[in-house]
């Protein structure tokens, strides 16, 4: 999906913007300086577009200064958005932060729209007239609080977007989205140039498809496969600019752009907390996942050995049921393996369990073993159905509340019977006395 980037000195009322589009309130909405924000990305839809929109306010007020972080953070931005909003405050009105962001996005290459938000009356209005004063065209008068004016910014962001969003959505026929991730060195480049490499048919012509030049296109299996966000890959231009904060974003925005994510490690290292962090925001996001051991040349007995342990200590807290392939980008060796287990696991993704048999499964599972006492009374689950797939999502509805552990042990039910290998399931309980 496409990127839309809010930056904009603290306290301009980003996160009350970002909540008021994507329609609830999920962002934090204090501008507190030096929280990191675990989610920096959240999806909106508007006249029917569906566009991420990223918070970049946890980069805020670094020991660096705040000039010098509100420039990196339009900086940021330039590099990863489709679309940038700046925000100002037209209570205040044009500050010398604003200056220094602004000078900084005169020079993007990616469109910029200027919000001027606390704009709560037509006579603020005027006021917030100022901002032409910045060099970015027209100023957006706003109330992000009061949703005035917040309709016009969204029609004109949208009008903004570039067209490849159309090809982001997921079509039958349209080649499946594939994020290849992982920290750096473990070796993407070398697959992605050999996967590139090997299969001479790099589709820059497929029927009904445009090409983003960010993407790229591999035939393997006899399938055309998209990997997202490539061009970094490819130059090799990510590790050059090299910030953990930005790599993260890339990750970040690469994983919610796919249907699928090849999270890579290195075999012959311990696994890392960053290797960790990756995989659970690819579990976390919902996406089918396949594990791949890079390096596998490297790896002997004694390290295989660790490596099995490492994976049993850390890696089977956050996530049990992904492929695990053992490859060499630099030799070849199994990565003709990488495709069945992508498959398998994208079929386990758009699976679809019809309600019948999902209730028949339940009311057996149920009877063989009951949920948990809670107060002194059984809870009664009544009713089960898969509210939707990608990943697959059921809903319970019970007439009490359910155990983490008991939804642990219908998921791994779940699992036995249906087979979800390589996907994320998610079980909701709604409560009804
Ligand atoms: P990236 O940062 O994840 O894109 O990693 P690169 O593809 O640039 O690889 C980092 C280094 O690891 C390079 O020196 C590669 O030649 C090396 N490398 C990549 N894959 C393998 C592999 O399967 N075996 C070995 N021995 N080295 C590899």
């Amino acid at each position: 999906l496409p990127t839309v980037a809010i930056v904009g000195r603290p306290n301009v009322g980003k996160s009350t913007l970002v909540n008021r589009i994507i329609g609830r309130r999920e962002a934090v909405v204090e501008d507190v300086p030096g929280v990191t924000r675990d989610r920096i990305s959240y999806e909106g839809l508007w006249n029917g577009r569906r566009f991420m929109v990223q918070d970049t306010g946890g980069w805020e007020q670094d020991a660096k200064g705040l000039h010098r972080s509100i420039a990196q953070q339009a900086e940021i931005a330039m590099n990863t958005a489709d679309v940038i909003v700046l925000v100002g405050d037209g209570t205040v009105g044009i500050t010398s932060g604003d200056e220094t962001v602004a000078k900084t996005l005169r020079r993007s290459a990616t469109p910029v729209i200027l919000a001027v938000n606390k704009v709560d009356s037509e006579k603020a209005e005027l006021e917030a007239a100022e901002f032409w004063g910045l060099g970015l065209d027209e100023p957006f008068a706003l109330s992000a609080a009061h949703g005035r004016g917040t309709g016009d910014l969204l029609d004109k962001i949208v009008a903004t977007l570039p067209d490849r969003a159309k090809a982001a959505d997921t079509a039958e026929g349209t080649p499946r989205r594939v994020a290849l991730v992982g920290k750096p060195n473990v070796g993407k480049s070398s697959l992605l140039n050999k996967l590139v490499g090997e299969e001479r048919s790099v589709v820059d012509n497929v029927a009904g498809t445009t090409v983003d030049p960010v993407d790229s296109l591999v035939e393997l299996g006899g399938k055309v496969w998209r990997f997202v966000d490539t061009a970094g890959l490819r130059r090799k231009v990510n590790q050059a600019f090299g910030h953990e904060y930005y790599a993260s974003l890339r990750t970040k925005g690469a994983i919610e752009a796919a249907e699928i994510v090849i999270l890579m490690l290195d075999a012959s290292e311990p696994v890392t907390e960053q290797d960790l962090r990756v995989i659970s925001m690819a579990a976390d996001a919902g996406r089918a996942v396949v594990i791949a051991f890079n390096k596998w040349d490297l790896v002997d007995e004694d390290r295989r050995y660790m490596l099995d342990k490492e994976i049993d200590r850390e890696m089977s807290k956050i996530l049990t049921w992904a492929h695990r392939v053992n490859i060499s980008a630099q030799t070849g060796r199994a990565v003709q393996k990488l495709v069945p287990a992508m498959e398998t696991s994208l079929d386990s993704w758009d699976k679809r369990i019809p309600t019948g048999v999902l209730n028949s499964w339940l009311k057996d599972v149920i009877a063989a073993t009951p949920p948990p006492m809670r107060g002194g009374r059984l809870p009664r689950i009544r009713f089960a159905t898969q509210a939707t797939t990608r990943p697959p999502t059921f809903v319970l509805f019970s007439s009490g509340f359910i155990e983490a552990g008991y939804r642990r042990f219908l998921e791994r039910k779940l699992r036995e019977t249906f087979g979800f290998d390589g996907s994320p399931v998610r079980i909701n309980v709604r409560v009804k006395e």
